[in-house]
């Protein structure tokens, strides 16, 4: 999955209070890549994510997934793509309290036209021998995992990643990302991933650094580091 944004402008408010808190972004990322963006605080970080993701409206410029345009997409296309091509990761984990492990994951492979095995993903995430439990049964690593674990029983090309640690203690997060890295490596999944901790920088391809609405500083990193030899 190649990403192409170009001049991207988001406003929120109306009137007199209106203000532009993505201020023409430009940016790429390339297929099978792991991208981290960076900024601090209220820098539109989640903003950009959502506007990716087809969960909010562009205001001015276009973002391109491989040559297609979201902002032209029919509501049916966009749909299709929200269930298929995306997987989603929130920092709080939207988990469906009702449905247990297996079966919150098993949510996210719907309608999709690539499944991944969903025994083969509950042993890669460790959740096999929790996969029947409810997410107030779970620690806060094993309810992200769940939720890592339904953005990827898709099988999709693009993971979008806000603050995937950010509830975490360092050793949960330290096994998130390591679990984000291997299933890079099994399924090549183009990564990116929001955060403001620069650490997790590390382990990526590209590093994108957003500030007050503009992309101020974009690094590449032709040899990421392994997530178990970061330190933060
Ligand atoms: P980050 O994720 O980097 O912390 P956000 O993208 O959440 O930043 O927010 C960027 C700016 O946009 C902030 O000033 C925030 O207050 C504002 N903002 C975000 N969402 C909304 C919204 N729905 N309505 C109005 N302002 C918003
Ligand atoms: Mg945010």
């Amino acid at each position: 999955m190649y990403l192409n944004v170009k001049g991207v402008k988001k406003f929120y408010g109306q009137g007199e209070g209106r203000i532009m808190v993505l201020k023409g972004i430009e940016c790429i990322i390339e297929k099978g890549e792991i991208c981290v963006l960076l900024g601090p605080s209220g820098s539109g970080k989640s903003t950009l994510l959502n506007l990716i993701g087809g969960i909010e409206d562009i205001d001015e410029g276009s973002i391109f997934v491989d040559q297609q345009d979201l902002g032209v997409m029919s509501s049916k296309e966009l749909g299709q793509y929200r269930r298929k091509t995306l997987g989603f990761i929130f920092q709080s984990y939207h988990l469906v309290p009702h449905l247990t492990v297996k079966e919150n994951i098993e949510s996210g492979a719907y309608l999709s036209s690539s499944p991944i095995d969903i025994h083969d993903l509950l042993l890669k995430l460790g959740l096999e021998e929790h996969k029947n439990k409810y997410p107030n049964q779970l620690s806060g690593g094993q309810q992200q995992r769940t939720a890592i674990g339904r953005a990827l029983a898709k099988n999709p090309s693009l993971l979008l990643c806000d603050e995937p640690t950010g509830a975490l203690d360092y050793y949960t997060s330290k096994d998130i990302l390591e679990l984000l890295e291997r299933l890079h490596q099994d399924y090549g999944t183009t990564i990116l991933i929001v955060t403001h901790n620069d650490a997790i920088a590390k382990m990526a391809h590209r590093i994108m650094y957003l500030k007050d609405g503009q992309i101020v500083n974009i690094q590449m990193n032709p040899q990421p580091m392994a997530v178990k030899d970061i330190e933060w």
